[in-house]
């Protein structure tokens, strides 16, 4: 991952780190906040809720748990082996929920990041990529 951070801002993003909570949307939160952005959480008036809503940016993000909603490439979004017949239609229903949310979203003009729990165990790459998500804006739509 490029290191995309200024010193001034690599010493803040330790100090978020440090400060304990690393629940990834905390992590996200207190990082925008240190960045200047202003956001709203959970927008009931868009599709899915997103977790995260930077109106004038016009980019949401979604945090999400890997079992809930069915992480594809790790190892907590793995379908239970018990139970299949109830949790298989439940999980792959949420994905299919959350495919069609990050769908509409984009109809709408919304540039979407889905940020994975798992990604928390490495903050600092955790907020790079919140970091380049948001300052890839005017090279899409
Ligand atoms: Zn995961």
């Amino acid at each position: 991952v490029a290191d995309t951070f200024s010193a001034l801002e690599r010493s803040r993003i330790m100090a978020l780190i440090r400060s304990g909570d690393t629940k990834p949307e905390l992590l996200v939160r207190r990082l925008l906040f240190s960045l200047g952005y202003r956001y709203r959480l959970r927008p009931a008036n868009l599709p899915g809720k997103p977790d995260i809503v930077l109106p004038s940016q016009k980019a949401a993000i979604f945090v999400h748990g890997c079992f809930w909603h069915l992480h594809g490439r790790c190892r907590g979004g793995r379908l239970p082996g018990s139970r299949i017949e109830y949790w298989g239609p439940k999980l792959i229903g949420n994905r299919e929920r959350d495919r069609a949310n990050r769908r509409r979203l984009a109809r709408g003009g919304w540039r979407v990041l889905v940020i994975w729990e798992c990604q928390a165990q490495d903050p600092k790459r955790l907020l790079a990529k919140v970091r380049t998500f948001l300052s890839e804006r005017q090279h899409s739509a």
